[in-house]
């Protein structure tokens, strides 16, 4: 799917080494693409790492399973780490430093700093799982200021995420564009994540109902609906058609501040968590022209 480039790549863990690198770079005044993952790399992780490569001189991504942002009963020590093959990844991308600390140089005994971003966390996805916006603000902050990117690079498929940094960027007037790209899906529809291996065959079939609810809210508003209420009972009675799905929410809500609204207009996100089995998928559309990003993916 993406361009072979040849060119080394550096592996750093050593955030002094790191820092190193980067005074370098500023030196030579190239500009810094920054994509922050937490490994198992995929096509969705691909399509911001090649927009970074385009865009700037040189593209930093970083693998850190971040602890602060697992909640005690949730996956930190089963996420994947196929660090082989994600090295294979970022290589065959054009990666031009791949940065992958340990736990202890991220946050020594000593560490005792959290950004929190206020209201926006504790929303949607922050009602199920407390913390964990303080656990990806501080990381993220932390590698910002590292890694002193020019741009940086978030997915949509973790909305909630990508705004909440847009607003930390804002607020604290760190000079980094948050660029938010679309989601990347499985032919069938699904989200690409890396969690989705932990899906059971009969889990992963059954998932693409998230997808074929969304593309049902779609056509809804396409054809006049514009009552939230009404659309969200349609996308709950499609999903509850499989006996597997529990739905944690549903919800339309006005992207900058989150707040759900009763009316859907453009720019509103649909935004969904459903857990199949013990894990918990999330997906969203934006209302309006962003939409034909995900015409692609209809089946
Ligand atoms: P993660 O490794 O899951 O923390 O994700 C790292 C970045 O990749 C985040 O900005 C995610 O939103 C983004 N990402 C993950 N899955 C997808 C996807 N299917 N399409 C686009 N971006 C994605």
């Amino acid at each position: 799917m993406f361009k072979q480039k040849r060119k080394t790549m550096k592996v750093i863990s050593s955030i002094g080494r790191l820092q190193q690198v980067i005074k370098q770079i500023k030196k030579k005044n190239l500009s810094i693409g920054f994509v922050p993952t937490m490994g198992a790399l995929h096509n969705g992780h691909g399509s911001l790492i090649n927009a970074s490569c385009k865009e700037n001189d040189i593209t930093v991504v970083s693998i850190f399973v971040n602890p602060l942002q697992f909640g005690p009963k949730e996956d930190l020590k089963q996420y994947p780490r196929p660090f082989k093959s994600d090295l294979a990844f970022c290589r065959k991308l054009g990666v031009d430093i791949l940065f992958h600390p340990s736990a202890e140089q991220m946050y020594p005994e000593s560490f005792s700093t959290s950004v929190e971003v206020k209201g926006l966390s504790d929303v949607l996805e922050g009602k199920f799982r407390p913390g964990h916006f303080r656990g990806v603000a501080t990381v993220v902050a932390k590698l910002f200021c590292m890694i002193m990117p020019d741009k940086a690079y978030f997915g949509q498929k973790d909305a909630q995420q990508a705004i909440i940094i847009e607003r930390m960027t804002k607020d604290l007037a760190m000079p980094i564009k948050i660029k938010v790209l679309p989601i990347i899906r499985e032919p069938d529809g699904l989200a690409m994540s890396s969690r989705n291996i932990y899906l059971s065959k009969s889990q992963r079939q059954n998932s693409v109902v998230l997808y074929k609810a969304l593309t049902l809210a779609r056509q809804l508003i396409n054809s006049g609906q514009r009552d939230a209420v009404k659309v969200i009972s349609r996308m709950k009675q499609l999903i509850k058609t499989v006996d597997e799905a529990k739905i944690d929410y549903i919800t339309v809500v006005e992207p900058y501040s989150l707040k759900p609204v009763s009316k859907i207009t453009n720019g509103c996100l649909i935004c969904l968590a459903v857990r199949f089995g013990s894990t918990r998928l999330i997906d969203n559309i934006v209302v309006g022209d962003s939409w034909k990003l995900t015409e692609r993916f209809k089946k």
